[in-house]
């Protein structure tokens, strides 16, 4: 309390307040007491005292006037209440009514369909909690609503919380599975690159060979053609020679020479030359 003595159980209003650390506040005799021991320096409240006392009249006031408010939003919401129970009331007496005159008269309405009517309205099991919660949100004071629907939404938090964490712990397992999976398939790879760089060196290996095998073939040609056609030369040479030396034969043992048959003909004719017989 601002205005309480500092001594102990004292009732009396502290309206001095001296310089003493926290500048404590006392009645008129005991601050006497105080200062005697204290040697401090006070100053009068009232001034404070009679503000205050002006506030909380008017805070009085307001709670007043909503106590007010409250009690005719209360008292409208009775006779509406209340009207509509008159209502209910004279409905339900006209309906005893058709019941008690039905059997004298024939177009009053049908005891059937009254008896449909009431089996219809089913009063006490009508949902009233919707009714409670708007006279709640309507009267109450204290908050009722708002902490409930406060509670009610940290209460969903918590499980959707709850489901995000499943979820969470879900996906992390998921990751780890699939981390895992991605280590197993780069080893693959790695080991796979490794097969494919030793059978492309095997290929580019045996590949070298089969073109040096080439090449060596190809040489070993050259020097065969080159050997075969000097062979040809020496033996194109030796038939010149041979020709010539037959030709020189054939003069000497007068044969004519028109027939006498040329080596590189024969070759290509089949037929057989034979010598002219001289003529005697
Ligand atoms: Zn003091
Ligand atoms: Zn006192």
């Amino acid at each position: 309390m601002a205005y309480k003595c500092l001594q102990k159980y004292c009732p009396e209003l502290a309206l001095i307040e001296c310089n003493c650390p926290n500048n404590p506040r006392f009645c008129h005799s005991h601050y006497i007491d105080h200062s005697v021991s204290s040697k401090c320096y006070s100053r009068s409240v009232d001034k404070e005292y009679a503000i205050d006392l002006m506030r909380i009249n008017e805070t009085k006031n307001a709670i007043i006037k909503l106590r007010d408010d409250s009690i005719n939003l209360a008292e409208k919401m009775i006779l509406m209440i209340n009207n509509c129970l008159k209502n209910n009331l004279k409905f339900i007496k006209n309906k005893i009514k058709a019941s008690s005159v039905w059997i004298y008269q024939t177009n009053s309405e049908s005891l059937e369909s009254i008896n449909n009517w009431i089996s219809n309205q089913k009063l006490i099991k009508r949902d009233q909690d919707q009714l409670n919660r708007g006279i709640l949100k309507l009267f109450d004071l204290n908050n009722i609503i708002c902490k409930e629907e406060y509670e009610i939404k940290i209460e969903k938090l918590e499980v959707e919380n709850k489901k995000l964490n499943e979820k969470l712990e879900e996906t992390t397992q998921n990751v780890k599975i699939l981390q895992n999976e991605l280590k197993i398939t780069r080893n693959i790879y790695q080991e796979k690159e490794v097969d494919i760089e030793h059978l492309k060196k095997v290929q580019d290996d045996k590949l070298t060979g089969a073109l040096n095998k080439i090449i060596f073939l190809e040489e070993e040609r050259k020097k065969d053609e080159e050997k075969y056609r000097k062979i040809i030369f020496e033996s194109e040479k030796e038939c010149k020679i041979a020709l010539e030396n037959y030709e020189k034969l054939l003069k000497q043992s007068g044969y004519s020479e028109n027939k006498i048959y040329r080596l590189d003909d024969g070759l290509k004719k089949s037929s057989v030359i034979r010598p002219e017989k001289r003529k005697y």
